[in-house]
């Protein structure tokens, strides 16, 4: 966290997506493959499961549904 965090607020293009747990694995739900689990960090404005096979992004809402 820096001292400029504050100015930063009316810019806010992170969406809030839920994380998952470190050790947590989940399969794409288009090809089963097992995904890689996105670090949560500050600059990945992503969605925190990532499919190879297919390039693609999932949000755990996304796979709960
Ligand atoms: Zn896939």
């Amino acid at each position: 966290m820096s001292n400029e965090q504050q100015l930063d607020n009316s810019v806010k293009f992170r969406p809030d997506y839920q994380w998952p747990d470190k050790d947590a694995e989940r399969d794409c739900p288009k090809c089963n493959n097992s995904m890689q689990r996105q670090e949560d960090l500050p600059e990945y404005y992503g969605k925190p499961w990532w499919c190879h096979t297919c390039q693609w992004q999932f949000s755990e809402e996304e796979l709960n549904d």
